[in-house]
């Protein structure tokens, strides 16, 4: 096979990927009713790549991230990885697979056990998978703190002892235990404050290049996925309705609801942060609307959006949309662009700050706390 190829070739492949929830009791011959949480939903990963997974809660986007390390099957569809194939109905073969993909959670303090040291936490996977030999593993343990950025003497901590940030740094030294070339994180950001956020995310981007990792970023905030991703995937009621590179979405958004959750992005009103919010509730995935899923709540709605289920379609390159309507849809006014870069730029600012700090002893030390 040709050098190129390999580089550019896929790391990950999700196709068709669905999972249905059967929910309420199966009476009289009645089929059973399903929530669908996953319906159908395609992306490639490349090697190196940073795709981001937004949308707002409850569209899918937990589910889509645990089928890729198989702690949930799929109900149909499947996902390659790595030359190998699993999903619906496949035998699980979670040793082999899950080493080479780990999953970051976005509550640390819930899957941490709280009995458990950090040292522990992160040695457990070392012995489980046999990793190195016993008598070595409390010194890959050390060098694994310190790859997150905290110091050896914090393995003897329990997750109470350390603050929210330093926690998320734990379950990511949990999850590189085992060298994976691939981690989903989900949410992992989304619970700690902007300052700390930035912090972890210009870790997440330090050992993504130090270490060649792909990422699944989910989040439901596009503003903290514009600094880390190459691109963006907008997930809504269990699909894909738009992908592209990271810029586009945020310039040239071309799914009203992409548009819609760009004004989404919270906006700072007199010091505090406002979320602007997306009019209208999330449908249920049990009944998801006909034709277009997002037509109930789509302002540029017209007939065909409520009849006819819009395909994926590959507007320019690197750039798709599933909307019947994508040629009319305005681009960004300048208003809204001032908003979400206020907010994205303190996330920049603060990147940029962390990224001056790394390099000195004081810093490293502030960067604990
Ligand atoms: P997100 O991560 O985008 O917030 P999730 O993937 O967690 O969304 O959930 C998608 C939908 O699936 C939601 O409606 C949720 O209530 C439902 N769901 C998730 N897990 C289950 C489950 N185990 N059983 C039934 N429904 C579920
Ligand atoms: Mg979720």
């Amino acid at each position: 096979m040709l050098e190129g190829a390999t580089m550019t070739g896929p790391v990950l492949r999700a196709v068709d990927l669905a999972k249905h929830y059967p929910v309420g009791s199966r009476w009289f011959g009645r089929s059973q009713t399903l929530l669908r949480a996953v319906d159908g939903v395609s992306f490639e990963v490349a090697k190196g790549e940073t795709l981001s997974l937004v949308g707002e809660s409850g569209c899918g986007k937990s589910t889509t991230g645990r089928m890729l390390v198989q702690l949930i099957d799929p109900s149909s569809g499947h996902v390659e990885f790595e030359g190998r194939q699993y999903g619906a109905g496949s035998r699980r073969k979670a040793l082999r697979i899950s080493r080479r993909i780990q999953f970051v959670f976005q509550d640390p303090y819930a899957s941490l056990n709280p009995r458990m040291t950090a040292g522990e936490a992160i040695g457990e996977p070392l012995s489980l998978h046999n990793m190195v030999p016993r008598r070595q593993r409390w010194t890959r343990v050390a060098e694994l703190l310190e790859m997150v950025g905290l110091p050896r003497s914090f393995a003897a901590r329990y997750p109470h002892e350390l603050s929210g940030g330093q926690r998320q740094r734990v379950g990511i030294a949990r999850a590189l235990a085992l060298e994976p070339s691939f981690i989903v994180c989900d949410e992992a950001v989304s619970a700690l404050d902007v300052s700390v956020q930035a912090q972890v995310l210009n870790l997440l981007k330090t050992l993504k290049m130090r270490l060649g990792l792909s990422l699944l970023f989910i989040a439901h905030d596009l503003a903290v996925v514009k600094h880390i991703s190459d691109r963006i995937a907008v997930m809504y009621l269990g699909r894909l309705v738009e992908v592209a590179e990271a810029s586009e979405p945020f310039a040239n958004p071309r799914h009203p609801y992409t548009r819609a959750l760009l004004g989404a992005i919270p906006q700072p009103v007199f010091g505090r942060v406002r979320a602007a919010t997306v009019g209208g509730d999330v449908p249920s995935p049990i009944d998801p609307p006909s034709g277009c899923r997002f037509h109930t709540r789509c302002p540029m709605k017209t007939d065909i959006c409520a009849r006819i289920d819009p395909a994926m379609e590959t507007i320019a390159p690197g750039h798709v949309v599933g909307c019947h309507r994508w040629r009319d849809v305005e681009p960004m006014p300048e208003a809204g662009r001032a908003a979400d870069d206020v907010h994205s730029a303190r996330i920049q600012r603060l990147l940029g700050f962390f990224q001056d700090k790394a390099g000195s002893a004081a810093g490293q030390q502030e960067l604990r706390s």
